[in-house]
């Protein structure tokens, strides 16, 4: 089953301990799209500018998803610089520069308004409503957000939040969104405010997915699940490892026959590995270059990880 992803197609330039890149492909659909893309046909609804040309497209194209939503504008596409030189799990950000993205009104191809999957990355709650709603047809929808939609854009979010099945964000997102900093509170402060379940990123050290009443076909309240992350040695760059974690995650669900807690437990470790490999190379190459067994491979040292005999 296919799964549409709006969200920011980027330029990105990054600083971390193991060196700079100027100008890389990014944007939070490109990761969620590459990932996703070993799980399930991906659809992009974006905007790019002028200075996006066929070697990023190619990208694209050599996994097969559908840039058909893909608008073109005049001017340059949305442009973030940020650096993890004081800490990997955190991006500071230096710059973002808007550019077309600023005047960005997504347009749905009619070819898309079937789809039963559908992915809010993190830009305008207003946008992600309004995508939300003139996609009726998605039985599953999962988001996310970030600090700024939280603290500057509130009224606008919580108005996204009971259409969701899935948020999915990190531990100070949560704590922001709920005002709580107990990690259990956080979390049923989040579910409180309509979402079915929540997916709370760990960074370094894992996720954990808390469910409201009856999600996912259940009779009761499901218990939390954690899942692991892969200790690394080297991370060499973490730019969009919420937005693997998110198209494994979601890649994952959309494969599978029925939407069942299982199927999300099994979808989280899918999320774990997808996000162990993001951070392995700077940008989205080590995504390009991946192969369904080296996935299934990594999902097997995930179990491992945390299995108990
Ligand atoms: P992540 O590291 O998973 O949180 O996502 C990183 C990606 O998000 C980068 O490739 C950026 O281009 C993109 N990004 C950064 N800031 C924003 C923003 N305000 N709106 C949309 N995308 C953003």
């Amino acid at each position: 089953m296919a799964i549409t992803v709006v969200g920011s197609v980027a330029f990105d330039t990054i600083e971390t301990p193991a060196g700079r890149r100027e100008r890389c492909l990014g944007g939070a659909a490109t990761y969620f799209a590459l990932a996703a893309s070993y799980f399930t046909e991906v659809q992009v609804i974006a905007v790019v500018g002028e200075d996006f040309g066929p070697r990023q497209e190619s990208v694209f194209k050599a996994r097969g998803i559908d840039l058909r939503g893909l608008e073109r504008a005049r001017g340059k596409s949305f442009f973030w610089a940020g650096n993890y030189l004081e800490n990997l799990n955190e991006a500071k950000t230096e710059t973002t520069e808007l550019n077309v993205f600023g005047d960005f009104s997504p347009k749905i191809p009619e070819a898309y308004l079937g789809t039963e999957f559908l992915f809010l990355a993190n830009i305008d709650p207003v946008l992600q409503k309004r995508v939300r709603d003139a996609m009726p047809q998605a039985r599953m929808v999962c988001g996310d957000t970030m600090n700024y939609w939280i603290n500057d854009h509130r009224d606008n979010l919580l108005k996204v939040l009971p259409g969701l099945d899935v948020l999915l964000i990190n531990d100070t997102e949560a704590r922001l969104i709920s005002g709580e900093t107990n990690a259990l509170l956080a979390a049923r402060g989040v579910l409180a405010l309509g979402p079915k379940a929540v997916v709370v990123k760990h960074g370094e050290y894992g996720a954990t997915a808390y469910f409201g009443e009856g999600s996912f076909g259940s009779k009761d309240v499901p218990r939390p699940f954690r899942s692991p992350a892969l200790p690394l040695d080297l991370v060499v760059d973490p730019t969009g490892a919420g937005d693997s974690f998110a198209g494994g995650f979601f890649g994952y669900i959309a494969s599978q026959k029925e939407v069942t807690p299982a199927v999300v437990r099994r979808a989280m470790f899918y999320g774990g590995v997808m996000g162990s490999f993001a951070v392995e190379k700077f940008g989205t190459e080590r995504l390009q270059g991946l192969s369904r067994a080296e996935i299934d491979a990594r999902f097997e040292v995930f179990r491992e990880l945390t299995h108990l005999d």
